[in-house]
């Protein structure tokens, strides 16, 4: 009987999927994302993992902003009165801090 279950990643393959988002992020130490494409290098899964997380990175940052309807805002503004945006309150690329 053939398996059709994908092999469970290597202990490397682990971390590169864990520590993905703080390269995409630039929040990853110089070391960490040196090896990280070391390892996209070498190994096809996690290649093709970075790739389609970048692509899908590309298109979310393409669509245009999300704006709420005026009405919501109104609501929202009535309701916590004393929040209130300032400038572009979106999350900013390299928000995180670095983790040490
Ligand atoms: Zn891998």
């Amino acid at each position: 009987m053939t398996s059709h279950i994908a092999p469970l990643p290597s202990g490397a393959c682990r971390m590169f999927h864990r520590h993905h988002g703080d390269l995409l992020d630039g929040v990853a130490s110089v070391e960490l994302a040196t090896w990280m494409r070391a390892h996209a290098a070498e190994c096809p899964a996690c290649a093709r993992f970075d790739v389609r997380l970048r692509r899908g990175l590309m298109v979310l940052r393409a669509l245009p902003p999300l704006a709420p309807s005026p009405r919501l805002t109104h609501r929202l503004a009535t309701i916590f009165p004393d929040y209130g945006l300032v400038g572009d309150a979106r999350p900013q690329d390299g928000a995180r801090t670095r983790r040490v």
